[in-house]
Order: C-alpha cells, then sequence, then structure tokens
C-alpha cells in the first residue's frame, strides 16, 4: 500500500531523513517510534507530500507520490492529481485544526461536500455514524471550543474518515491532550486497526505501539535503525540505540 525508497529529505543543512526505505501493506498498522527531532513528522508529511522530497520515492498503491514519469523523465505532478491522491489519505495532527467556526458535524460534512461533491443529506448522514463510531453521537451540534481536547481530536479522525480515505497518517494525535483524555482517543485509533484500516501512527505512546501495532520502526538521527514486530523491538531489541531509546521511555 505505501513503499518508500531512499527517501532523502533536508531543510537546509539538516539531513532529516537519510535514506529511509519502508513498507506499509494493506490492513497493516505500522508504528514509528524514535526520539525527537529524529524525522519521523517528516516522513508522514513527506508520504503525502507536505513536505517534497529531496531525492528517493514514494508509492501509494504503486502511484508515485507528488511526481510522474514524462517522457522517460520524473516530473512533478500537477496540483489537481497531488490534491487527489491527499483526498485519500487521512492525516490527523497533535493539534486538532478544526473549523472553529463550524460544529462538529459541519466540519465533518465540509470536504466530502465541497471537494468530493457527495450529495448532502448521504454525507450528513455518514457524518452521523462516524460521529458515534468516535463516541460523539451527541456532541453534533457542538463547537470545537465547547469541546474537550479529546473530544476535539476524535471529531478530526472522524473529519479524516469521512473522506473514505485508503489510508490514515497519525501524527502525534494524543501528545497535546492532558493524560486523562489520551485514552479516549487511543481507544478509537485502536479500533480503526481492529477494523482492517491501514494505518501509520508516529507516537510515544509505547502501550499503543505494542499493543496495536503488527510493525513497530524505531528511528534516530533520519534513519530507520532497526523495525520488526513488537515483540522483536519490545523485549528482543538488536541495536543498542533501540535498547537505550526504549529504556528511556519504558
Ligand atoms: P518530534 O518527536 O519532536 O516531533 P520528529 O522525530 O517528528 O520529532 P521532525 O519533526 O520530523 O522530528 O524533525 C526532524 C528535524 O527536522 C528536526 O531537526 C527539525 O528541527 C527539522 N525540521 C522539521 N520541520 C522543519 C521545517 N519546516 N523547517 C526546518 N527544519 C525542520
Amino acid at each position: 500500500m505505501v513503499r518508500t525508497e531512499q527517501l532523502v529529505k533536508r531543510f537546509g543543512s539538516n539531513l532529516v531523513l537519510n535514506g529511509v526505505d519502508f513498507t506499509v501493506d494493506r490492513g497493516q498498522t505500522v508504528v514509528i517510534i524514535g526520539p525527537s527531532g529524529s524525522g519521523k513528522t517528516t516522513l508522514l508529511r513527506c508520504i503525502n507530500h507536505l513536505e517534497k522530497i529531496d531525492s528517493g520515492r514514494i508509492f501509494i498503491d504503486g502511484q508515485m507520490v507528488g511526481y510522474r514519469e514524462q517522457n522517460g523523465k520524473i516530473v512533478e505532478d500537477s496540483e489537481k492529481n497531488i490534491a487527489r491522491m491527499r483526498a485519500q489519505v487521512g492525516f490527523v495532527f497533535q493539534r486538532f485544526n478544526l473549523f472553529a467556526h463550524m460544529t462538529a458535524l459541519e466540519n465533518i460534512i465540509e470536504a466530502p461536500i465541497h471537494v468530493l461533491r457527495q450529495p448532502k443529506d448521504e454525507v450528513i448522514e455518514r457524518a452521523r455514524v462516524l460521529l458515534d463510531k468516535v463516541g460523539l453521537a451527541n456532541k453534533e451540534d457542538a463547537y470545537p471550543h465547547r469541546l474537550s481536547g479529546g473530544q476535539q481530536q476524535r471529531v478530526a479522525i472522524a473529519r479524516a474518515l469521512a473522506m473514505n480515505p485508503k489510508l490514515m497518517l497519525f501524527d502525534e494525535a494524543t501528545s497535546a491532550l492532558d493524560p486523562e483524555l489520551v485514552g479516549e482517543v487511543l481507544k478509537v485509533m485502536r479500533q480503526l486497526a481492529e477494523e482492517g484500516m491501514t494505518m501509520v501512527v508516529v507516537t510515544h505512546e509505547m502501550g499503543f505501539a505494542r499493543d496495536v501495532a503488527d510493525h513497530v520502526i524505531f528511528m534516530d538521527k533520519a534513519q530507520i535503525v532497526e523495525q520488526g514486530s513488537p515483540q522483536q523491538i519490545f523485549n528482543e531489541a538488536q541495536n543498542e540505540r533501540t535498547r537505550s531509546f526504549l529504556s528511556r521511555v519504558l
């Protein structure tokens, strides 16, 4: 479903991704862990072309992301194709970024109506199902400022799901939340994983990584240092850097 080949990304002279290769199979939940600044967020942002890569390639469902071949050369893809690709990838940020002047329901229906041009009544019906799914059936008329952080993040997840994405990217979706609100968001993410959604999750929640991930990737200093099953990473890590990181966070 997702494949990256030798990704390189620099911000000025700062090499942030240094030859990153990884694969996510359909229905898998891949969790990326690693110290602050190791390039986890940048990797996620590159996957849906929010950041341009310096070299390497990314494929989603066999389609190159951000670029296409033209007369044997790789050229930048059109804005239209990039937007079409992005519409199929849900992105949940650390900060929920809900539209403040719209209710929970209005936030969810906005893109399906205006981007996908789906019929409003069908979109509203599906939005209500999604609100129910994230445990907020009674909050459809609430504006973001009347919702807790955990509730806002669950609306943000429902909003991403309303686009019927084939892939969901979570960038530290619980890091901005008060500790007592983290569990309700992780529960929704866990449920999605169990339903077979393909997910790439950057998180500092090691319990989630251990319990929910099919595959765990440990990044440090712009590279994938080690990857494997939760058992392999959390119980049998081979690399000293992985062991040292885990000893600090577990
Ligand atoms: P954290 O866990 O703290 O979010 P991370 O592993 O997600 O860290 P990134 O956010 O990907 O790491 O950042 C990797 C490096 O790239 C850092 O050195 C950061 O300062 C730098 N960086 C990230 N975004 C930008 C940007 N837009 N411009 C310049 N440098 C950036």
